[in-house]
């Protein structure tokens, strides 16, 4: 029990938090933590339990009241009478538990995740259900985004049951009707004064029951597993593209479809080439005598180095447009440009030659070839003008 840290501060929340302000926190987490977003990580996997954990007992009132009053040693006996946290007891939950109690949160609603984690399951008749549609953030290089790529993706999810084939029904076994419910996959029971109608326990409301299930999968139809999929990443995805693969997503119960895949694009920034839609931006460092001079010069590009022009007299800071040599677009079409900004690279390392040459361009050089410090000596010739007039009033 030593050591076992506190469930406010797991979630991050404070004490007096409400149960949206909980659920908010656990939910942000839990995506972040969450196996399938983190193949093979065993330690995002415990932080997703541990968080887990601490959501089921925070978001029941009776659990939170119990440890608000006792701390861990509320649930932690074992012996005399202590519950457990959820159904794993003291000591932490499970992973099967903790991803049931996921759901659960993403579930309800309105979340963004629905669409992803889960949205659409639950009760009802349907003897099948479709399998959820799943999210999976993929983090890619730029070039692979410019270019594509391939790339290979494990995730856990339940898949279909290799065992029966996705039946859920053990050999020479057949469904029957829920006695329980009557099929309907609903029952009714009391609470004191209310009635509550709950999802039917005998058949978790599929509304019939299997004489012998898979002994696999315990009559899902489908297991909890990990898959490899070879994705193709076409040319031009973005951060915040979303590539569909349908029917990849997780397996239907007892014979239903599958869900969707949908991945999500992450792209790595680029320590030269920024992207803007098709459009790229840099900064590239020009010499002084060509930013003086004028000349052209050759700045890479996504498609490789291109010349551009550059006037005589540039500043600092001029951006130009190299139209076309922008990336493509993930629906093709047009080519988006790049955008240089000019930088003047001051010249290092002088030899003596260099440093004479310099001296006497320096010499030849006045106002009219520095404009800029001209303008800024005029502002403070007349700042301390009028300072002196001020001070000199005041001793008046
Ligand atoms: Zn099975
Ligand atoms: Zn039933």
């Amino acid at each position: 029990m030593a050591g076992k840290e506190d469930f406010y501060k797991i979630l991050g929340v404070d004490r007096s938090a409400g149960p949206d302000e909980i659920k908010k926190a656990y939910r942000k987490l839990a995506v972040k933590y969450h196996p399938d977003k983190n193949p093979g990580d065993h330690d995002a996997e415990e932080t997703f339990k541990t968080i887990t954990e601490a959501y089921e007992v925070l978001s029941d009132p009776q659990k939170r009241q119990r440890y608000d009053q006792f701390g861990h040693a509320a649930f932690g006996g074992g012996r005399g009478g202590g519950a457990g946290y959820g159904g794993g007891g003291f000591g932490g939950i499970d992973l099967e538990e903790a991803l049931r109690t996921f759901m659960g949160a993403m579930g309800g609603s309105g979340s963004i995740f629905e669409d992803f984690f889960g949205g659409g399951r639950g009760g009802g008749r349907d003897q099948t259900t479709r399998g959820a549609d799943l999210r999976y953030d993929l983090e890619i290089e730029f070039e692979e985004a410019v270019f594509g790529s391939h790339r290979d993706i494990t995730l856990a999810m339940l898949a279909e049951c290799g065992t029966c084939g996705g039946s859920g029904l053990d050999e020479g076994s057949k469904r029957e009707v829920c006695g329980r419910c009557g099929g309907n996959g609903m029952v009714i029971s009391s609470s004191g004064f209310f009635q509550v109608r709950q999802t039917c326990p005998a058949c978790n409301g599929t509304g019939e029951i299997i004489t012998n299930p898979c002994r696999e999968c315990r009559g899902e139809g489908r297991v909890r597993t990990r898959k490899s999929l070879s994705l193709r990443i076409p040319p031009g995805v973005e951060t915040g593209s979303r590539l569909r693969l349908a029917g990849k997503g997780e397996g239907g119960a007892r014979g239903g479809a599958s869900g969707d895949l949908y991945v999500v694009i992450h792209v790595q920034p680029h320590s030269f080439f920024q992207r803007h839609g098709d459009d790229v931006i840099c900064e590239y460092p020009v010499p002084i005598h060509v930013a003086a001079l004028g000349g052209t010069i050759e700045v890479p590009t996504v498609q490789g180095y291109a010349k551009l022009k550059i006037p005589s007299g540039t500043k600092s800071g001029t951006v130009f447009r190299m139209k076309g040599k922008g990336i493509a677009g993930i629906h093709g079409g047009r080519l988006g440009d790049q955008h240089v900004r000019i930088r003047i690279e001051v010249p290092e390392h002088l030899d003596r030659k260099q440093k004479k040459v310099m001296e006497e361009f320096g010499e030849l050089c006045g106002e009219k070839q520095y404009p800029q410090i001209k303008s800024i000596q005029d502002m403070a010739d007349t700042f301390y003008a009028n300072r002196d007039t001020i001070m000199g009033a005041g001793e008046a």
